[in-house]
């Protein structure tokens, strides 16, 4: 035993999951683990990413693991509602829950450090965002590490360049579409993921963007905003506390 806590990164492979790893690499972290919660709504292409990533960081000497959730569809189903930003609780159901009970599992002193590759220049959401939480509720008391919370997106593309890792020009695809989605993640949205949606909305009977948000009634609607409808500063800049606390996206 080195007396060093193990570290946790908690990623979604996304450009800033990956400038996360290599940071650590880079300092050289004792015991690193990688983990990824598998939202059961991630775009059709997001294993093949998480897979790669996973092989990467294996060959940076870390150990990487993939959680399961209930997944989106069941966790809609269950709720008979979409998660919205007054009451968003896809990312305690579909991140918090498998990451706190591997976590729990494999660090039972409470001793790891959870690192989050969170950067303040990323959203006006995260502006505030702090080098560490002690005691976070949400990590079952551990202590948390935003390393990267002063990098701009220049420090973080050099450190995804001098990891060989091209960067991707959207945010992670873990849940695809996000409940906060914005335009430019409706228009890169596939038929397919767009019918994904559809189909659950008709299920349930509710759509998954409030109509208000939008000016629109379900996700075809929505798309006809995404390519057609005016700009909207609010929801720029709209991103629930809840996502951030739980790194969606990066
Ligand atoms: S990525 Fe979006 S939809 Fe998925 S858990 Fe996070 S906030 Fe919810």
């Amino acid at each position: 035993m080195s007396g060093e806590p193990m570290h946790v990164i908690s990623v979604s492979y996304g450009n800033d999951s990956c400038a996360m790893i290599q940071w650590a690499h880079e300092m050289k972290l004792p015991d690193v683990h990688v983990v990824y919660c598998n939202t059961g709504w991630a775009s059709p292409s997001w294993p093949m990413r998480v897979i790669k990533m996973e092989a990467w960081a294996k060959s940076l000497g870390f150990q990487p693991h993939t959680v399961s959730s209930i997944g989106m569809p069941d966790l809609v189903r269950i709720k008979k509602g979409w998660p919205g930003n007054a009451q968003q609780f896809c990312t305690a159901h579909l991140k918090g829950v498998p990451f706190l009970q591997w976590i729990d599992e494999a660090d039972p002193e409470r001793t790891a450090v959870v690192l989050i590759g969170k950067r303040r220049e990323e959203s006006p959401d995260r502006a505030n965002t702090p080098e560490f939480i002690y005691g976070s509720e949400y990590h079952g008391g551990r202590k948390v590490w935003h390393p990267l919370y002063l990098h701009t997106e220049a420090d973080r593309n050099a450190l995804l360049a001098r990891a060989g890792i091209e960067v991707l020009p959207h945010r992670s695809k873990e849940c695809s579409p996000c409940v906060n989605a914005k335009r430019a993640t409706f228009l890169s949205l596939s038929p397919g993921e767009i019918e994904r949606v559809n189909d659950l909305e008709v299920e349930i009977g509710k759509p998954m963007y409030r109509p208000k948000r939008f000016g629109a009634l379900g996700i075809h609607g929505v798309m006809e905003w995404a390519k057609n409808g005016r700009d909207r500063g609010d929801i720029e800049n709209e991103e629930a506390a809840c996502a951030g606390l739980f790194g969606c996206g990066l």
